[in-house]
């Protein structure tokens, strides 16, 4: 038999398939342009993958943000456009150093033990092995990128332009290097910028320090400066204490020295505005090296900086007898130590915002380090008027501000990490002159004095700045010329952003802030200059919501609530679960995500799955019969002729306006009312309503109208197969299987994926088709809910009574048939009044009434009621009898005997009313 459909719908049966067709035939692959080919901008569509982790996993949130994409990109490939939706990955310095560190470990050595290459080679071998899992898991789920264009951050062609915007940024003099204080994490042993930083509070304390104060004499006049601290340890470092130049308290201490505790160092009083009177006494100490605010108090007062801890942060030998110890042992020892000296005034509870390294969880210390800065404002300044002059929308709008609040405060970013794996700086040290050489080439000789004694900074940057310039970097930036620019111009700026809110300033920002900045260097296809406009990384970004659990808990591996995609998609399928994110995926909402609706849409897959099979017999009886539909009448938008049964006419406008209603949703995002457009249609209209009334029309036998069964037929198959190209974006893998079997293995295209998209055609949405149908749709489900009421037996048919509008009448009288079929009516008796005596209902348009005397089998009723009053009887009896046990009512809590009671009460009142019914019956 052709169109054969197993009999039941597998979706690990043919999702294995589809995915690797897509891949190996190449379908999503979009070529460079050719010169050809034009280069209309207005045509394309493209969108980068917010590359994941190498070493990551797919999860949740991946699976939605990939629906959504693969949604748009499909829908705008069916409309025709040149579409283009580039995949890569991430090296994910920190991350992916962590991990072979941890597997260099497990085999009993060290990252420092193999040394800086071999350690990273090991990470290239880790890499090939077991990099790229989650790009195989999305080709697994059928997303639509482009493979050929597959890219690694690390790639040759990437790090060139990782280069050659530092060495730029250096040469316009934005790149300067210099000593602050950093965020450092002392487990990785590197610094992280603000963003890699997460606050945690803590309840810890503020300790009351005595620094003695120095008399003209040298020696401790007796008196005392309290200062509080919530990092005792560092005062190792002090090099001053701070009071406010106004307090009152303190103006006989001016300009007088104290004697650092501990160290016998001694250290000025200074006074600066910045101290705040109210905070502890209004005194504090001075640590320019391992605390931001005391480090520009020591620039301002032109103070030295003592760095009292190594890179594990343990303390150095800048700090005297504690040396070698663990930062927090030694806040032990020293605080051990005041007490012992009198010097400790007090200890106070308080709560300390700690701040904790995204990465590995360990406190962060604030340290002064020497360290590589990107000067920012003017990035920024081009990044804010972006967004500001309109060239950047952001849906959900809210978060254009989110984005505007942070750019306008943003600080110089420190994009040297002291880690091994990543892009190293292009900076090389000499040891003669004390300068740096930065070069596009590596350097044999200083560029100052020429000396060969230099050595390259082993410091590598920070992986955010190789995928801020993604945008430029993969359309062939820099080096771009007039020979290879095609994509360039075709795909830059990008049309769309789908990410999450969590890499806004991570990955978003600084992708605005750094495409503003070096396309500029790439002119326009005519030669004129690159516009703002045209200089952003994209044009919109859609910022999506987060997938939470059915309680709406976000998902942690702590909690033990994480949903695995890929067991969820085992075990419904991968449209099944598709369906369930778009369904959910309205702009701004988190998804509480939810396994009942998974079932529900698995439901509907299968209900597509069943049509498709009764289309399919359908296909084959009329061909016994001599009955074909041209194949070449399919893929595009279904037609009726004005004439038609109003079945035929209603779905094919219902259609029209179904399509519309997509494609207006997709347009602004809201994957929710789309897939809810579809799901009505299909299962409503389609399934529910067309499909049984078509059967009325599908006669097959001998001297039946061959010309109605033929024209019911062409528009069943019409409709249904542009229904599978509205709903392939959402059920790719289904709708592939089934509209392949509609062409019987002969498809007009390789996949349904390069096929229209079903656009709408406002004339074919005949409103008094869909008036009339719904005049039908409205009787027969009041029949129906008539015929429930009054316990007509589900077999039997019955007559109406119908008081209707004049205008609408002959709607019933023409299609009787449909309402004696849908609503098993025999005959429909058109009145002016409804019998009296029989239950009607009326709507606004008709009064309506089902006419029938019930026949019942006494003797058999008898024994039913007999039946369910004997089981009544027993509930009652054994809920008096708990309920009369006073042990039992004494110890329940009373939510269970209230519950008891209220059961008790239920199956008496039932049984009251089945007495009387047997009573009526004479039993
Ligand atoms: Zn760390
Ligand atoms: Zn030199």
């Amino acid at each position: 038999m052709p169109h054969d459909l197993p009999k039941a719908y597998d979706p690990t049966a043919i999702e294995d398939h589809w995915a690797e067709y897509w891949v190996s035939e190449k379908l999503f692959t979009q070529p460079t342009p050719q010169k050809e080919d034009g280069l209309d901008h207005q045509s394309s569509f493209d969108i980068l993958l917010p590359p994941p982790n190498v070493t990551g996993n797919l999860h949740m949130g991946h699976m939605f943000e990939h629906t959504e994409s693969d949604i748009l990109m499909r829908w705008h490939r069916m409309r025709g456009e040149r579409v283009l939706w580039l995949p890569g990955t991430d090296h994910a310095g920190i991350a992916t150093q962590m991990l072979v560190e941890r597997q260099v470990v497990s085999e009993g050595s060290t990252r420092q033990q193999l040394g800086r290459d071999a350690f990273i080679k090991r990470v290239w071998q880790w890499r090939e092995h077991y990099g790229g899992t989650i790009l195989s898991q999305m080709k697994r789920l059928g997303a639509s990128v482009d493979w050929d264009r597959e890219y690694f951050t690390m790639d040759e062609r990437l790090s060139v332009a990782v280069r050659e915007a530092f060495v730029k940024l250096y040469e316009q003099d934005l790149i300067y290097r210099g000593a602050y204080i950093v965020n450092w994490c002392p487990r990785c042993q590197t610094a992280i910028s603000d963003l890699e930083v997460v606050y945690d509070e803590h309840k810890g304390h503020l300790w009351e320090i005595r620094y003695p104060v120095i008399g003209e004499d040298g020696k401790d006049t007796g008196e005392f400066l309290t200062i509080a601290t919530t990092r005792p340890e560092t005062m190792l470092g002090d090099v001053a204490v701070a009071i406010h130049p106004e307090d009152e308290r303190y103006t006989h201490l001016h300009g007088k020295k104290l004697r650092l505790p501990l160290m016998d160092r001694e250290i000025p009083i200074i006074t600066d505005d910045w101290v705040s009177r109210e905070f502890g006494t209004g005194a504090v100490k001075v640590t320019p090296a391992h605390d931001p605010n005391d480090f520009a108090l020591g620039q301002r007062h032109n103070l030295p900086s003592i760095n009292v801890m190594d890179d594990t942060a343990h303390i150095n030998d800048q700090g005297g007898k504690y040396k070698g110890l663990d930062r927090f042992v030694a806040r032990k020892e020293v605080v051990a130590d005041l007490e012992a000296h009198g010097l400790l005034a007090g200890i106070k509870d308080h709560v300390n915002n700690i701040g904790h390294c995204d990465r590995c969880k360990t406190i962060v210390e604030p340290r002064l380090s020497l360290q590589w800065f990107i000067k920012i404002q003017p990035l920024a300044d081009k990044a804010i008027a972006a967004v500001k002059e309109g060239h950047i929308k952001f849906t959900p709008e809210m978060y254009a501000k989110t984005y505007l609040n942070w750019m306008e405060k943003i600080h110089d970013w420190c994009i040297s990490r002291q880690l091994w794996w990543g892009h190293r700086i292009p900076a090389w040290h000499c040891s003669v002159c004390h300068k740096t050489t930065v070069s596009r080439e590596d350097p044999t000789k200083c560029a100052h004095c020429g000396s060969d004694k230099i050595e390259q900074s082993t410091d590598v940057l920070d992986t955010w700045f190789s995928s801020g310039l993604l945008p430029v970097s993969v359309f062939g930036w820099p080096g771009i010329t007039s020979e290879n620019r095609r994509d360039f111009d075709t795909f830059y700026p990008t049309s769309l952003l789908v990410t999450g809110f969590d890499i806004l300033f991570f990955w978003v920002a600084r992708m605005i802030m750094m495409g503003c900045w070096f396309s500029l260097d790439v002119p326009m296809p005519d030669g004129s200059p690159r516009s703002l406009a045209e200089s952003v990384p994209f044009r919109e970004v859609y910022i999506h919501a987060l997938v939470r659990d059915a309680n709406r808990e976000k998902m942690s591996k702590t909690k033990g609530n994480v949903i695995d995609p890929i067991e969820i998609v085992k075990q419904y399928g991968t449209d099944a679960v598709r369906f369930t994110l778009a369904s959910m995926a309205s702009p701004g909402t988190d998804i509480a995500f939810n396994v009942a609706r998974t079932e529900g849409y698995r439901a509907f897959a299968n209900k597509i799955w069943n049509a498709a099979r009764f289309l399919f017999m359908n296909i084959d009886r009329a061909a016994d019969a001599g009955i074909t539909i041209d194949a070449a009448s399919l893929g595009f938008m279904p037609t009726v002729e004005p004439g038609a049964p109003l079945e035929s006419r209603w779905i094919v406008a219902e259609f029209h306006a179904t399509a519309d209603k997509v494609n207006s949703a997709l347009a602004i995002y809201r994957f929710d009312d789309a897939a809810n457009a579809i799901y009505q249609f299909f299962w409503g209209s389609f399934c529910d309503w067309y499909l049984e009334i078509v059967k009325l029309s599908l006669d097959f036998n001998e001297g039946a109208d061959k010309g109605r069964t033929t024209a019911a037929l062409s528009t069943l198959v019409g409709v249904f197969e542009a229904s599978l190209r509205l709903l392939s974006p959402f059920m790719p893998f289904l709708t592939e299987e089934i509209w392949h079997a509609v062409y019987d293995g002969k498809p007009t295209a390789k996949s349904i994926a390069l096929t229209h998209f079903p656009q709408p055609d406002s004339a074919a949405m005949e409103p008094a088709a869909l008036d009339q149908m719904g005049l039908l749709q409205s009787l027969i489900v009041e029949v129906r809910a008539l015929r429930k009421e009054i316990g007509v037996e589900e077999k039997v048919a019955v007559p109406i009574e119908l008081r209707i509008d004049g205008q609408v009448k002959n709607v019933v009288s023409e299609n009787r048939p449909i309402i004696e079929r849908l609503a098993r009516v025999t005959e429909v008796r058109f009145v002016n009044q409804i019998s009296g005596g029989l239950a009607k209902h009326a709507t606004s348009q008709f009064d309506v009434s089902v006419v029938y005397e019930r026949k019942i089998d006494v003797a058999a009723e008898c024994e039913k009621l007999n039946k369910e009053i004997a089981k009544q009887e027993k509930n009652v009896a054994s809920s008096d009898r708990q309920l009369g046990n006073p042990a039992f009512t004494a110890k329940a809590p009373t939510h269970i005997v209230e519950g008891l009671k209220k059961q008790r009460d239920e199956a008496q009142h039932l049984l009251d009313k089945l007495r009387s019914d047997r009573d009526s019956l004479g039993c």
